[in-house]
């Protein structure tokens, strides 16, 4: 059996938005095993299914049960699954769908945000062998008690790495209604540059700060079982890019995208103690909360005091102000305050760990348009700054064409 040409191939919500779009699926689907391919598929709900059903219990409470909004949110995908098994009979192709119970997708019990833990490959390996198509509901799973779970918004993409990962293929094939991974926003950029490759760590900085082409945590699951994530469009046959371990790469740029954001707000407390432990305190209780943080800056320490300021979500500002209030006494802190009028434009790129001046580079450009930076950070392989929004555009325009127009 070693010797099957196993591919698992994912269509999200858009690529299955109505039968038509399924039957195209389907079709493709159908080359694959002309190709003496035995294929694995996973999908999502179609097109925007799972927002609708969110409307609907909204409309009976703003607070649903856990549990009961995690059996609701998977139905979506347990609609595509059949559908598409129908299709593929009808085109003369044998197919069998499973839910993620059905395939012993095991996750932990955090409903709405579960982590897969394991899944079974013994159901799908025997269909498989029967020369069945075999499709497999995304975004679903069960915990220890059986109780359905969800991944999390745009889940399916993890579902499918996890499932290549199990299956033990080193291809996965994710189709969207954009055929790869751009150097920036379509909307935003006249002409951006579909990437061939890029690394897993790019992919994570990009999604990160604020691309949306794929669930981050798929391409967590990528990096750590080292799969090659082939993002293309479902819509026609371009390659696409891959997702890969950068050692392979074979052209690294200095810098590959450029992204911005506006859902986030920076947070500042402003002369705290400058001692140890308090950042600790400060960040250990947004932990507790849940609240993630994007950007952190420090001020140095003068007079023994230093200000902290740092980025969250809007939808967390209200929460993160009430936690430095109650810390700020403790904390030694004279103020907090908090602008909610802010952008991040990001430059990432795996080749700006070998070259010099990036940096320099990205604030030159932003100053000779007159741009002022509020908030710098770096990691390894990105600098965002925080910016007035009213330059968002501009600032992505100038970097993009700085960095990957010349
Ligand atoms: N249907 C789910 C969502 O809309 C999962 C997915 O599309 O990946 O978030
Ligand atoms: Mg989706």
């Amino acid at each position: 059996m070693s010797d099957m040409k196993i591919i698992v191939q994912k269509y999200g919500g858009s690529s299955v938005a109505t039968t038509e779009r399924i039957k195209a699926v389907a079709d493709r689907i159908k080359k694959y095993v002309e190709n003496d391919y035995r294929v694995v598929v996973v999908v999502s709900a179609m097109g925007k299914t799972t927002d609708g059903l969110i409307k609907l219990s909204s409309e009976i409470t703003d607070n649903p049960d856990k549990r009961e909004l995690d059996m609701l949110l998977s139905t979506g995908e347990q609609v595509t699954i059949a559908l598409l098994a129908m299709t593929l009979h009808t085109i003369g192709i044998d197919a069998i769908s499973y839910t993620g119970s059905q395939v012993r997708v095991m996750t932990d019990g955090n409903f709405s945000n579960a982590r897969i833990q394991s899944i079974s490959t013994d159901r799908i390996m025997a269909s498989l062998r029967q020369n069945k198509v075999v499709i497999v509901a995304g975004f679903q799973g069960i915990d220890e008690e059986e109780n359905i779970t969800t991944l999390g918004r745009g889940g399916s993409d993890t579902s499918a790495v996890a499932l290549a990962a199990a299956i033990g293929t080193r291809d996965c094939e994710i189709y969207t209604d954009v055929d790869g991974v751009y150097t920036a926003d379509p909307r935003v950029i006249e002409n951006p540059k579909k990437l061939k490759e890029i690394s897993y760590d790019e992919m994570l900085e990009l999604a990160r700060l604020g691309a949306k082409v794929l669930h981050s945590r798929s391409v967590e699951f990528a990096k750590k079982y080292n799969i090659r994530l082939i993002v293309r469009s479902s819509f026609n046959y371009e390659e696409g890019t891959v997702v890969m371990p950068m050692e392979e790469m074979m052209e690294k740029f200095i810098i590959s995208g450029i992204t911005a954001k506006s859902d986030e707000a920076k947070v500042t407390l402003r002369n705290v103690a400058d001692r140890p432990g308090v950042a600790a305190m400060l960040f250990g209780k947004m932990g507790e909360q849940k609240i993630s943080v994007n950007m952190i800056v420090q001020s140095t320490g003068a007079d023994g005091k230093a200000s902290i300021s740092f980025t969250v979500l809007k939808s967390d500002v209200k929460k993160t102000i009430d936690i430095c209030e109650s810390l700020k006494n403790e904390l030694g802190g004279t103020s907090v305050d908090f602008k909610e009028n802010i952008a991040i434009v990001s430059a990432i790129g795996v080749g700006m760990t070998s070259s010099y001046g990036v940096a320099g580079r990205v604030f030159r450009v932003l100053a000779e348009h007159g741009i002022n930076i509020e908030m710098i950070s770096t990691s390894e392989i990105g600098i965002s700054c925080v910016i007035d929004p009213k330059y968002v555009e501009l600032a992505s325009k100038v970097l993009h064409a700085e960095f990957l127009e010349k």
